[in-house]
């Protein structure tokens, strides 16, 4: 068992991270993607000089082992740090974007909380733990910190993030770190400051916000090419364990025998034909839920806008009741992804806020979209450019109750030695978290086959 392959179902960047430490540990590996290409949601067009991401924009660089990662892959000087002022982000208040305070002068003056809410943020760490194991975020940001919060900060951010509602996600699974904080200090303000060198040893790096100087797809494209053999265009449609192995059949053919098999798919399209899986298990399974969500692509010139676009861009509160979630000041973020003097902005539509949005026919969904940024950013006229993606399945949606999903993960694999279920659905959605667990995964493995 030990010298026949490692098969990886899935060229995503969960699959890929897998697939390259593999072969760095001289474990034998082959990729399989339905896809003609590798990715998975790392997609980058580049349509006469607009640069666009159809997936992630940004990758948050905070843990050692991702940037030694990315190093190692020979990618550091690929990188490109987001422009300095984005880390100014606003927030649409009564009509319009209102800076995040960055400070606590900035903070005394928002105009995003009143006095009552700012003397509530003041009061958090004076607030009990919770003895809900299992809260949602929304119950555990109304509790701490008030309703301000998470109408005015939180609400929208769970949008930029998850594309959901803070009341549709569970803290310990969405955001474990802010669970931990309540946890281990009593308090998440006492918490950030007191946790600060534990992070440190943790492995924790000053935060970076990075792409790429081609955009994202230069990290799958960089991985593929250090990764095991890939086989493209290949459905796989039954993994089966038989004597001599695991085997993989697609297209009516046969792969195999493997050692083991790392199946990296969404949940969503993981069929029961597919894996032997039991009926409540595959039930289970599915009870993810992975929002729909649109991404707009506009194009102005820059005399057409009458806001700085200073910033990373703006988050829409469900409160305002706006078309859009948010849009990202794409041109601002990073240099060379508009042609000269124009602006492109990356434009969020529907999730689990407004599910119908998403799928609306591209001229509605325009009409819709132009009518909040002519009000929220001051733009006149037609945009000079314009493209749309439509994603029927985002992101998955960690809800309260997820230990189900996770136990029903590890008794699958129980069931099935040797089969191995990955991906953004387990350990984080961020693709820093599925570097990070792809990571430790595939060290797991070749430690297993040693
Ligand atoms: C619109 C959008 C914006 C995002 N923005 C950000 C961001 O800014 N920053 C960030 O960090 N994260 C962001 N994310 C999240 C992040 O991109 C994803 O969570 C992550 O890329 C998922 O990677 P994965 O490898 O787990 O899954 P996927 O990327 O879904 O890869 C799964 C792969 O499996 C293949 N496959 C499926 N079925 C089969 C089969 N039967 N046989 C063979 N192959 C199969 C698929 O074609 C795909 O290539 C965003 C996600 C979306 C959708």
């Amino acid at each position: 068992m030990k010298n026949k392959p490692v098969a990886v179902v899935g060229a995503g960047i969960s699959g890929l991270t897998i697939s390259t430490i593999l072969k760095k540990r001289e474990v034998p590996v082959e990729i399989f993607e339905k896809k003609d290409e590798p990715g998975g949601a790392l997609k980058t067009v580049n349509s006469n000089g607009w640069l666009l991401e159809y997936g992630p924009n940004t990758l948050l660089l905070k843990d050692k082992i991702v940037a030694d990662f990315l190093r190692d892959a020979g990618l550091e000087e690929e990188m490109v740090v987001a422009n300095e002022n984005s880390s100014k982000r606003f927030i649409v208040k009564n009509g319009k974007p209102e800076p995040l305070p960055a400070s606590i002068w900035s903070a005394v003056n928002t105009p995003l909380f009143s006095l009552k809410g700012k003397l509530r943020i003041l009061g958090e760490p004076f607030i009990s733990r919770s003895d809900d194991p299992d809260q949602t975020v929304a119950e555990f940001v109304e509790r701490r910190l008030g309703e301000e919060v998470l109408n005015y900060a939180i609400n929208p951010f769970v949008a930029g993030i998850f594309a959901n509602r803070p009341e549709d996600l569970s803290l310990r699974h969405a955001f474990p770190a802010m669970h931990n904080l309540e946890a281990e200090y009593g308090s998440m303000i006492w918490g950030s400051f007191a946790g600060a060198k534990k992070r440190k040893e943790q492995g924790r790096i000053p935060r970076k916000l990075i792409s790429f100087k081609e955009g994202i797809q230069q990290l799958p494209e960089t991985l593929a090419s250090q990764a095991g053999k890939a086989h493209y265009n290949q459905k796989i449609e039954k993994i089966e364990k038989r004597t001599g192995g695991w085997f993989l059949e697609s297209n009516g053919r046969e792969f195999g025998p493997y050692s083991k098999v790392v199946l990296n798919t969404p949940l969503y399209q993981i069929k029961q034909s597919q894996i032997p899986v039991n009926d409540y298990d595959f039930e289970m399974l599915q009870k993810v839920h992975y929002p729909p969500l649109s991404v707009m692509y506009l194009g102005f010139k820059k005399d057409q806008v009458e806001h700085p676009l200073d910033g990373f861009g703006f988050l829409v509160p469900e409160l305002e009741q706006r078309n859009i979630l948010g849009a990202l000041f794409s041109s601002t973020l990073f240099e060379g992804r508009a042609p000269d003097d124009r602006h492109l902005l990356t434009v969020f539509v529907g999730g689990g806020r407004q599910p119908d949005h998403a799928s609306l026919p591209t001229e509605k969904m325009l009409n819709l979209v132009m009518a909040d940024l002519q009000d929220l950013l001051g733009i006149t006229g037609e945009p000079v450019f314009m493209d749309h993606v439509y994603w029927p399945n985002a992101i998955p949606a960690y809800h309260t109750g997820y230990d189900d999903i996770l136990r029903t993960l590890k008794n699958v694999e129980a069931r099935n030695p040797g089969l191995h279920l990955a991906g953004n659905f387990r350990h984080g959605i961020s693709v820093p978290d599925c570097i990070k667990s792809g990571i430790e995964l595939a060290d797991q493995i070749a430690k297993d086959l040693s």
